[in-house]
């Protein structure tokens, strides 16, 4: 278990919807103040308690990964299966900088195999990071549901269905091929 401090980073004051204080995602808190915090901290709601980042726990992940150096916060959600990277709206392709786009591309490859995927999250939709592709594929609290399986043609490649499930499924679902690298 990691021992990280937050110190001075507070990105997850601003990414996150908080219900319980009216927040929307993509703006600060009203209960927040630069320099101070939290002013509510006692009584902060419980999502805010329980709220703990990828950074925080991992410490595969670099100094280069806090949340206030990355301007993304990344955190896990479906039980697990959506590697959300919730990004801040004033700076909302930092998750395309490098070392962050290749490392959220191999990541993608990496979950797949287990049906989970690497998700870009911003605050009105949502982008389905592949490890060829990034898709618009809903709004940021739209409902998923989908199923990754392995080609069937010995080349490693996988192939994902999904669909938004928040309309009872009206909208239908997508289906991608993960291509292979083009060659060099
Ligand atoms: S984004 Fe992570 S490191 Fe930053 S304040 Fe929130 S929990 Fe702490
Ligand atoms: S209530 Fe406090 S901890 Fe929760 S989002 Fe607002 S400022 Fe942050």
């Amino acid at each position: 278990m990691s021992k990280r401090e937050c110190g001075s980073c507070s990105l997850c004051c601003k990414v996150l919807e908080v219900q319980a204080v009216f927040k929307a995602a993509g703006e600060w808190c009203r209960h927040f103040r630069a320099g101070t915090g939290c002013e509510v901290h006692k009584l902060r709601p419980k999502s805010c308690r329980d709220f703990s980042c990828l950074w925080l726990q991992e410490d595969w992940l670099g100094d280069e990964w806090k949340p206030s150096v990355a301007k993304f916060v990344m955190a896990w959600e479906y039980d697990g299966q959506v590697l959300a990277v919730m990004v801040d709206p004033k700076v909302p392709n930092a998750w395309r900088a490098e070392p962050y786009h290749t490392a959220l591309k191999m990541l993608a490859e990496r979950h797949m195999s287990e049906n989970r995927l690497v998700m870009v999250v911003e605050p009105k939709r949502r982008i389905l990071v592949l490890p060829d592709q990034e898709i618009v594929v809903g709004g940021r609290n739209d409902i998923f549901a989908w199923e990754v399986t392995r080609k069937g043609d010995g080349s490693n490649r996988f192939h994902v269905e999904f669909e938004a499930i928040t309309d009872g499924g009206k909208g239908g679902g997508m289906r991608f091929d993960d291509q292979p690298a083009p060659m060099q």
